[in-house]
């Protein structure tokens, strides 16, 4: 489709996280007349690990390659139940090996990954207007985008602005949320022991104590907890806090030196009632935020992405309204079984950790015993956590849009 003089551009993309940054980079690699809507990234020292189908997608749109070196391979996860509980599960390990994968996926620092991107977009020469969205107003032909440095208008803009979406508003979308009684806090360290490229996850009664390797003798670690709890471990003195997280991690790694630079994070799953509308359609944390718990977060937002962009190229092909209600009605479509079916998934597994109800903890353990010893359930579960079956977008396969 042509852009005729009404419209700045095809598209806009709306948020310059690795959501919107990845979807801008996506639909410009495409051949689409893209342009992002951005201000500058905020400094964000928490880590990302994504899963071998989105690094599969960075690889295919050329940005992988400058974030390899600041990756760390994750070669083995490990569940360990750490509840003083009666019935409590097997020490469970999964290895890539078992399912023909060198590596699950990598672990990379949140500003590496945006300075990588940064640097592919510019290389596609994908233009950006440095301000944030003050106004988005949908009409039955095309969006309007007001900003700092004027007035935008686009057949379809993409919501890549996080969990309070100003895009989905403007859509009208409502959301569904729910709160839990639980903080997540992060940090990076160094410890003595290597990690051996495993991430452990240490299953608490407050929630998953997790350490993701980082290169080197780094990891990252998102430990699940009370919000007073979590106040007072990061009033703690740097060293007090390095003994704390030992402890808690039963020097597992030998001794530990916590980073400058701690954030707590709420926890709650918030999902989009729709994930397009009225020519807007949302991807990443502004159609769902689920805990991390699992590495689920982003590793969703980019299929979104992979989605969309291969959506909207396609309707470009057939000479489409790429923000026709059909065409975005396609995209919900298929956005909402892998959605939900994760959604449910991090659900179940914290309110397991959470209930003090008998049986809930019994059919934890039970079920991680079961994955400890069927082979094939371990090897379908393994499969289904890094390549699902309700979604697996061309960029995910490693084909071109
Ligand atoms: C502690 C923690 C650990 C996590 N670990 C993992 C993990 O290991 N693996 C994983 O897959 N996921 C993980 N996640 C989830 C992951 O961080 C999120 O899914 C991801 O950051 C969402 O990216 P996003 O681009 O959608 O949103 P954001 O990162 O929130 O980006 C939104 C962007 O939009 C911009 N913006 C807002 N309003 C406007 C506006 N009006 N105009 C223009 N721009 C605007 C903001 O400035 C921001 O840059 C974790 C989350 C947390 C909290």
């Amino acid at each position: 489709m042509s852009v005729n003089r009404d419209f700045t551009s095809e598209v806009a993309v709306v948020g310059g996280g690795p959501a919107g940054s990845v979807c801008a980079i996506a639909l410009k690699a495409a051949g689409v007349d893209a342009l992002l809507i951005a201000p500058p990234a905020q400094p964000d020292h928490r880590t990302t690990a994504l899963l071998s189908g989105s690094v599969t997608a960075l690889q295919t749109l050329g940005a992988w390659q400058s974030c390899l070196p600041q990756a760390a391979p994750l070669k083995k996860l490990r569940i360990v139940d750490d509840t003083r509980r009666l019935f409590r599960a097997p020490e469970v390990s999964f290895d890539a090996r078992e399912i023909g994968l060198d590596t699950f996926g990598y672990n990379i620092e949140n500003r590496h990954l945006l300075t990588a991107l940064e640097a592919r977009a510019a290389a596609l020469k994908l233009p950006r207007i440095a301000a944030p969205a003050l106004a988005i107003t949908p009409d039955a032909d095309g969006v309007a985008i007001d900003h700092a440095g004027g007035k935008t208008r686009v057949r379809l803009a993409v919501g890549a602005d996080g969990a309070r979406s100003l895009a989905r508003a403007a859509a009208g979308i409502a959301t569904r949320r729910r709160s839990y009684p639980q903080v997540a806090l992060t940090l990076n360290l160094t410890h003595a022991r290597p990690h051996d490229d495993t991430s452990t996850e240490f299953h608490t009664e407050s929630g998953p104590f997790t350490l993701v390797p980082l290169p080197g003798r780094r990891s990252s670690l998102v430990c699940v907890l009370e919000p007073a709890r979590a106040a007072d471990l990061v009033a703690l003195s740097d060293a007090a806090l390095s003994a704390e997280i030992e402890r808690r991690a039963h020097s597992l790694l030998g001794t530990m030196c916590v980073e400058p630079g701690r954030g707590v994070f709420p926890l709650a799953i918030e999902t989009a009632d729709a994930f397009a509308r009225a020519r807007i359609a949302l991807v990443g944390e502004a159609a769902h935020v689920v805990p991390p718990i699992g590495a689920q977060g982003l590793n969703l937002g980019l299929r979104d992405c992979a989605t969309l962009a291969e959506i909207v190229a396609d309707a470009r092909r057939q000479n489409l309204d790429i923000g026709a209600p059909d065409v975005l009605a396609g995209y919900d479509r298929q956005r909402r079984a892998d959605v939900t079916t994760r959604t449910v998934a991090v659900d179940v597994l914290n309110r397991s950790l959470l209930a003090g109800f008998l049986p809930a903890h019994g059919a934890r353990g039970l079920s991680l015993y079961l994955v400890d010893r069927i082979g094939p359930l371990r090897r379908a579960l393994m499969r289904e956590g890094i390549t699902p079956a309700a979604s697996q977008p061309r960029l995910m396969r490693g084909e071109m849009l």
